[in-house]
């Protein structure tokens, strides 16, 4: 996030906006939105203005995360007025749907919904917007690589193989839009046991940092399987609101990020 800011003019992003960092994956479930909120949150917490845009269309989990549901008002019908959780300034696609309502939309469609919330939510000035993005390479990334220029993204996997296969083309589908990759975020990395203190890697060891290593990355934090994580998500506080030792990692995540 530090360094100067790319000259505004002829990009699609919000104009008051300094840095558009997008959170990516291969494969959906690896803790994408887990990350981005808790991100977000670290971000904020650490003296940052910072706007969350839930791009996940088809699963966007962040008004659960953050525990607001209210539908954004528009006051004039063309503008936005996103909405404020946790220090963050927040807009996702699932705030203007229903909770159980499947998004079945064609490319086009998409890419109308994407612009919308970049382009008509009145973000204001923010040192970082982060966009949480549908798991995979599809028109979501193809529409925000092409048309607004992205100045990092940051790919979230498991250790395990099947996460990271997908992992490997996400990377390489930012490497073709030539959005600069940050680093990689190894989520579940580990799972200690809080009784005995052993450590089980569920999902495998070594991956994430043989594929960073391979293409000259960052990993930029390793997170463990963690319950609080998994509580304060689903009840909308994230844990990086709080101050053990998960809200610490966040913190230095945020920190190295800012350096
Ligand atoms: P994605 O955005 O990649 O689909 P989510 O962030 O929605 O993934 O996470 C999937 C599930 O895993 C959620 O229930 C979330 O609470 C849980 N989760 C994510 N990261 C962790 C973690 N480090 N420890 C425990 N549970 C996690």
């Amino acid at each position: 996030l530090g360094g100067h800011a790319k000259p505004q003019q002829g990009r699609m992003i919000p104009p008051g906006v300094k840095k558009l960092i997008a959170i990516g994956s291969g494969k959906g479930g690896v803790g994408k939105s887990t990350v981005s909120s808790n991100l977000a949150v670290a971000l904020a917490r650490a003296g940052k203005t910072v706007g969350l845009l839930d791009a996940d269309i088809h699963g966007p989990s962040q008004p659960r995360m953050f525990g607001v549901s209210k539908r954004p008002a528009s006051p004039d019908g063309k503008t936005i007025i996103p909405l404020a959780a946790h220090g963050v300034t927040l807009m996702s696609i699932g705030l203007m749907l229903p909770e159980d309502k499947a998004v079945v939309w064609r490319g086009p469609m998409l890419m109308g919904a994407l612009q919308q919330m970049l382009m008509q939510v009145e973000w204001g000035e923010l040192d970082v917007l982060l966009i949480d993005l549908p798991p995979g390479t599809g028109d979501v990334q193809l529409s925000l690589g092409q048309k607004s220029e992205v100045d990092g993204a940051i790919v979230v996997s498991t250790p395990q193989d099947v996460a990271l296969i997908d992992a490997k083309k996400a990377l390489d589908a930012f490497a073709t839009l030539k959005v600069p990759v940050l680093g990689m975020i190894e989520n579940m990395s580990v799972f200690v046991c809080p009784d005995c203190g052993r450590e089980s890697h569920i999902f495998g060891q070594g991956g994430v940092a043989a594929e960073a290593a391979r293409l000259n990355l960052p990993v930029l934090a390793q997170l463990p399987i963690d319950l609080d994580t998994r509580l304060a998500g689903d009840s909308g506080a994230p844990v990086a609101l709080g101050d053990g030792v998960m809200a610490q990692a966040y913190a230095k995540l945020a920190q190295d990020l800012i350096a």
